[in-house]
């Protein structure tokens, strides 16, 4: 008999009804806050992905692509941020006044090593605000994350959070770390070689032994916001604390994604095994050009 690729699964009648409610429950809380339902395409032009995620990122090397019979090359969706953006250009709702707040939920698809025991094909539910640059709106998407664990009852998590500035401010830094990491490309396993070319700040985020005491002694980016980030950065701090919620600066958090400018979150939990990083996100401020 012919089983199920490898990387994806069946949800039986249980889990399905597990999953439900968790949907439900997301879906509850999100309206609460403003948000609206969008559905997004199960399949885009390549191009789309390519431009926001970047070539080089991990994201955007494990797409599943094809051709379909015309030629044109189409991939199935690795992540929502790039559709959603897309979704919001398309339809020309910048003409409206305020931010456009919607949530997602749904099967995304990454060619993923099976070593890594991940699914290929995996569920992802998300929120999205355009038009708005105030730091009050990091603060919410943060907090709407951990409101979510809380409500499905998962306790045991926290929240790491870093700012990666903007183009204005970025590149000096990266410029700095290069130059940092050049006089160190020995100590650097082979993958992080191929970063310092091409996807330099991924470097910070390898979890090979070996490159940790060259990454432990590296330039960190909070040393060269400009004056509008450290601003910002300062802003969404202070939120989360008015808040109540809990977080720590990790200054070497880093995301596998391009598009992020300043904020970014990871929320961990050691529930699932060591250490795994249950909720992701951050701002992009120039994604939406
Ligand atoms: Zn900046
Ligand atoms: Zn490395």
């Amino acid at each position: 008999m012919i089983h199920s690729p490898r990387g994806v699964e069946d949800l039986l009648p249980q889990q399905t009804l597990q999953y439900q409610w968790i949907e439900k429950e997301a879906a509850f809380l999100f309206s609460l806050y403003g948000y609206e339902p969008i559905r997004i395409p199960t399949f885009e032009h390549t191009e789309l992905f390519l431009r926001s995620l970047g070539k080089e990122t991990d994201a955007g090397k494990q797409m599943y692509t094809f051709k379909d019979k015309k030629g044109r090359s189409l991939s199935l969706r690795p992540e929502a941020t790039a559709s959603v953006v897309r979704a919001y250009l398309q339809h020309k709702l910048y003409g409206h006044s305020g931010e456009w707040k919607v949530y997602y939920m749904g099967p995304m698809f990454r060619y993923e090593r099976p070593q890594a025991a991940r699914l290929r094909e995996f569920h992802q539910i998300g929120v999205e605000a355009i038009g708005e640059i105030s730091p009050q709106l990091d603060v919410e998407v943060i907090e709407l994350g951990v409101e979510f664990f809380k409500k499905i009852g998962l306790a045991n998590f926290h929240i790491q959070l870093n700012s990666i500035g903007c183009k204005g401010c970025r590149p000096v830094y990266e410029d700095q770390l290069k130059e940092y990491l050049k006089l160190n490309l020995t100590n650097l396993c082979s993958n992080c070689r191929r970063r310092y070319q091409y996807n330099i700040l991924r470097v910070l985020d390898c979890k090979k032994k070996e490159c940790q005491p060259t990454i432990k002694r590296a330039p960190v980016i909070g040393d060269y916001l400009c004056e509008d980030c450290q601003d910002h950065f300062k802003k969404v701090r202070t939120g989360l604390k008015d808040a109540h919620i809990e977080f720590s600066i990790d200054p070497h958090l880093v995301r596998g994604l391009d598009y992020y400018t300043r904020t970014i979150f990871e929320i961990v939990s050691s529930l699932l095994g060591p250490q795994a990083t249950i909720c992701a996100g951050g701002r992009y401020d120039d994604l939406v050009e």
